[in-house]
């Protein structure tokens, strides 16, 4: 697809990190597979029983920043769930041509370059030591530094306090539709979503958002 992003016009450049620039596959395996076959064995419950019980849990807590913190889930759940994703850190990769892009973005002094998440900052750290993604950023930003996840209006309030960007002057790249849809409230104009932030899943249907296909289609 053409991006449609009129590259002059663009300072600030946010990107997201799980399904953006690394394979979602690593968070999708670990939440709906792996850790509920854990917990299920340490509760005596069989897989597809624990798994029925935690996505339930999961719904309730979907696009809060509960949903994206370690603590809260290590608390529910009662064991260490960062210790249990190491367990499965072979799983964390780029996404196809997502390093070669952000190399290109670090050699262009042109843009302000931040990471905008909601992974916890422990599990930031686990994802930069594994893959040295940080070294492409000016600075990373997580939901749960500012308080509030990206889905909530205030994320981007004390966002736009923190790194001072223009509206019109900014890109965001985001997997996720609901925080596309509160960026695009707030007032930021060129969003683009991902195809295939998994995989080792199907397209997502990205609705009303312009969908990358591949990192190598951004003309900048
Ligand atoms: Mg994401």
């Amino acid at each position: 697809m053409k991006d449609n992003i009129n590259w002059n016009s663009i300072k600030t450049i946010l990107l997201d990190m799980d399904g953006t620039l690394l394979d979602l596959h690593f968070d999708n395996y670990f939440w709906q597979q792996y850790l509920p076959e854990h917990w299920g064995r340490l509760n005596n419950m069989n897989a597809v029983h624990a798994k029925a019980q935690l996505k339930d849990w999961y719904s309730k807590e979907a696009g809060t920043l509960s949903w994206y913190c370690l603590d809260f889930w290590t608390e529910r759940l009662k064991f260490d769930v960062l210790e249990l994703k190491a367990d499965v850190e072979h799983l964390i990769k780029y996404r196809p041509h997502a390093k070669s892009f952000l190399e290109k973005l670090s050699i262009n002094s042109a843009y302000s370059v931040i990471m905008v998440t909601n992974a916890h900052e422990e599990l930031i750290k686990m994802k930069v030591d594994k893959t040295g993604i940080d070294v492409f950023f000016d600075k990373i930003i997580s939901s749960h530094s500012i308080g509030h996840a990206k889905e909530e209006q205030a994320f981007w309030k004390k966002l736009q306090i923190e790194i001072p960007f223009a509206l019109d002057e900014t890109l965001l790249i985001d997997d996720n539709l609901t925080v596309l849809r509160a960026a695009r409230k707030f007032g930021i104009k060129n969003l683009l979503s991902i195809s295939k932030p998994d995989s080792q899943n199907d397209k997502q249907d990205t609705e009303e958002f312009n969908a990358l296909d591949s990192f190598e289609d951004l003309i900048f």
